[in-house]
């Protein structure tokens, strides 16, 4: 466990998968983590993170930011529209891209402030009707919708079902970004990493293998 060891095992699950390592982004989960723990991380060297929720990142991170320089913050939850102002503001690249009119306030944003996060849209490839993501036969228009807007679209992500073998699902999202040439992928935590490494993960979110157990539990 932790920061070290996971870049080991990225190392290793790339070269087995004959890839290179610098391809893959870990992105370090701190979501709910005690600023300790995050803090020791960052005294590591550690610079790309990712939260779930606006508030919670909105709370904690400008104070991370202006005493440890460099610091790239990717949101990986899902996003309500009213915090999307919030969201460009504090967010190097947004993972949870999964509906229409999303991608127009995120259009609308981009075109006021010059700049966007990049984007990854986000595929819900089990179709569990509880979590986030658009649905499979939906992800193709919401990549051309942030296309033909001039929006930084990156990649896919996915979440697999928890109770699921997720390198079908890390393989059904591998697929859809050929089919829609693009080269970001966004998918593996703490349990599957390596699979998704497998499966050719260009970013990978990694939680408590880093950090440890979480104490709440933050969806
Ligand atoms: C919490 C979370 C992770 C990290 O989960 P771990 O199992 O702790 O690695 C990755 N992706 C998303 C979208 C999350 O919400």
């Amino acid at each position: 466990m932790g920061l070290s060891d996971i870049r080991q095992r990225i190392a290793s699950a790339a070269k087995a998968a004959g890839r290179d390592a610098d391809e893959i982004t870990l992105i370090a989960v701190s979501k709910v983590q005690p600023a300790e723990r995050v803090e020791a991380v960052l005294a590591e060297g550690h610079r790309i993170y990712g939260e779930n929720r606006v508030q919670e990142a909105q709370s904690r991170w400008p104070h991370f930011l202006e005493r440890w320089p460099g610091i790239a913050l990717h949101l990986i939850g899902p996003l309500q529209t009213n915090k999307a102002r919030a969201a460009v503001g504090l967010f190097g690249a947004i993972h949870s891209v999964d509906r229409m009119r999303l991608v127009e306030t995120l259009a609308r944003l981009a075109d006021e402030r010059g700049t966007s996060p990049d984007l990854f849209v986000q595929v819900n490839t089990g179709q569990e009707p509880q979590k986030a993501g658009c649905l499979p036969a939906e992800a193709d228009g919401l990549v051309e919708a942030c296309r033909r807007l001039g929006l930084p679209i990156r990649g896919l992500m996915c979440i697999p079902p928890e109770a699921e073998d997720p390198e079908p699902h890390f393989r059904a999202l591998a697929g859809m970004a050929v089919r829609n040439g693009l080269a970001g992928l966004s998918m593996g935590m703490s349990g599957d990493f390596e699979t998704a490494i497998a499966c050719g993960a260009t970013h990978v979110r990694v939680g408590s293998a880093i950090f440890g157990a979480r104490k709440a539990a933050a969806g």
